[in-house]
């Protein structure tokens, strides 16, 4: 039933193709991580199909099934070198050329580390070229985007899950929030934000920082751009931290996940305003 979910996501890329050229060439890129990440998917839901539902005490992260997933990191590693741009292609030549036991650190390191400073802001920017956290950073969002479907796929076992409050880490797996999402609630809407790694939901609070818990109203704002009035930028102007937010009260075809890569532009303004961005995407953006 979740395949569903991913067909919605390449779909919604294919789409953005067209009405956003700017970031065409991003999507498509992100059109065929998606459709190997829905097979992955599908691997593992079959793989692990007889196995009791997953009830997670501690973290979703405390979970992880090598022996299902080591097999399938070479093909991983091969479309990447085919189809990503070349500091990444290169680095998933270079992890490929590490041969299993390079591979199993990868995803461990990825996978029980500190997902609070994994994937920082710049990871993919020239500035890291060559540097030895350049190389680090590559290896960790190769990491990041094959343990995805293995997340969600966890995630998707504990759907019924209670949260206390509103966190500003994923409850299930400890991930940041990737973006924001607004949902038509009464009169005005509710407020969610979606994880960086298992795409869990969960209801979080409208005017509230996820970096750095500010909750005074004057210094969190949001901006917006005419062409792409279903997203906005959520500033905070304490800890100079952004996060988009996709607002499906304005179009219910929006994908979150998909038109957060798309919005490119909106990136380049909130960076040339002097904000960082809270998670980069899988685009390095
Ligand atoms: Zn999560
Ligand atoms: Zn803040």
């Amino acid at each position: 039933m979740i395949q569903l979910e991913w067909d919605r996501r390449i779909r919604r890329a294919n789409e953005l193709t067209s009405s956003y050229p700017f970031a065409a060439e991003g999507l498509r890129y992100y059109s065929r991580v998606a459709t190997f990440q829905r097979s992955l998917y599908a691997d593992i839901q079959q793989a692990l199909a007889d196995s009791p539902a997953g009830e997670f005490t501690g973290s979703l992260r405390d979970e992880l099934d090598l022996f299902l997933l080591l097999p399938n990191f070479s093909r991983y590693l091969s479309l990447i070198e085919q189809i990503a741009p070349a500091p990444l292609a290169q680095a998933a030549a270079g992890l490929a050329r590490k041969g299993t036991p390079g591979w199993q650190h990868a995803i461990e390191d990825f996978w029980h580390g500190d997902l609070e400073t994994a994937l920082a802001v710049g990871g993919m920017d020239e500035e890291w070229e060559g540097a030895a956290g350049g190389a680090k950073a590559r290896e960790q969002l190769l990491a990041w985007i094959f343990l995805q479907p293995y997340a969600e796929y966890l995630a998707d076992q504990c759907e019924n899950t209670i949260v206390d409050g509103a966190p500003s880490t994923c409850p299930l797996c400890g991930g940041k929030p990737m973006v924001g999402v607004l949902r038509s609630e009464g009169d005005g809407a509710k407020k969610s934000l979606i994880c960086m790694l298992c795409a869990h939901e969960w209801g979080f609070r409208r005017i509230y920082c996820p970096a750095c818990g500010e909750e005074r109203e004057p210094q969190m704002a949001f901006y917006s751009a005419p062409e792409i009035a279903h997203v906005r930028v959520d500033v905070c102007d304490t800890c100079h931290t952004y996060l988009k937010s996709i607002d499906l009260t304005k179009t219910g075809l929006a994908v979150p996940v998909v038109d957060e890569l798309a919005t490119i532009p909106l990136d380049l303004w909130a960076r040339e305003h002097g904000y960082e961005k809270l998670q980069i995407n899988l685009l390095g953006t």
